[in-house]
């Protein structure tokens, strides 16, 4: 994560320079300058990670209009979309959503324009009365799987005015590393669904005993 993704998450403080330890680690141990993975040589074991996915609220009413930021994964193309899920079908475990696009190609990025429409783009949800009314500043819009959507971290960033770029609290890359360790992991696919049960569950992952803790200053 770069500094700004671990300010919005309140892991650092929120004021101040960026210190010289994450400076260094950035110049030294990054796959690229462009990237925010660490080299191959610093990877732990991927079933050690912890990551706690952003789930989409799911006590939204369907067929209301209630925008919430959130990233798809297409899994028959296996691409990654991001926009607002404005309208969600719960039984039918889809729901309507707008397509954003990055303002950069950067992994950093954070910034969104509207799409101005395209090959996903279906001309007639965008007719739709709550989405016409709503959503002017949105050009294309499509039909999403729900168990394929996961939430956007970011505060409620609202769309005022037309075509303006928008700024989200996390990164692309966070956003959509974090996307795909929960869409990619068989158990938890199945999350918007969750019982309360399982979600108890998922809270309570205890590392193996192999495991040590280490901690920097
Ligand atoms: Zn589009």
């Amino acid at each position: 994560m770069n500094w700004p993704d671990l300010r919005y998450l309140g892991i650092v403080g929120r004021k101040g320079r960026i210190p010289n330890w994450f400076i260094f680690i950035n110049n030294n141990f990054l796959s690229s300058s462009s990237s925010t993975l660490l080299l191959s040589s610093y990877f732990i074991n991927s079933s050690f990670t912890l990551a706690s996915p952003c789930l989409l609220d799911h006590t939204v009413k369907d067929y209301s209009f209630y925008p919430q930021w959130a990233i798809n994964l297409d899994s028959a193309t296996q691409t990654l979309s991001v926009g607002r899920v404005c309208i969600t079908y719960k039984k039918q475990n889809s729901a309507i959503m707008s397509h954003w696009l990055p303002v950069s190609p950067s992994a950093d990025e954070r910034s969104y324009n509207p799409c101005p429409g395209c090959a996903l783009n279906i001309p007639a949800l965008s007719k739709k009365s709550a989405i016409k009314q709503r959503c002017n500043s949105e050009k294309c819009f499509f039909n999403i799987t729900l168990s394929e959507t996961v939430g956007y971290p970011t505060r409620n960033a609202k769309v005022f005015a037309a075509y303006l770029p928008i700024t989200l609290s996390t990164s692309w890359s966070y956003a959509t590393s974090l996307a795909l360790v929960h869409l990619m992991n068989p158990p938890s696919t199945a999350s918007f669904t969750l019982s309360p049960s399982v979600k108890d569950n998922l809270d309570d992952d205890v590392l193996p005993s192999s495991v040590q803790s280490l901690y920097t200053d």
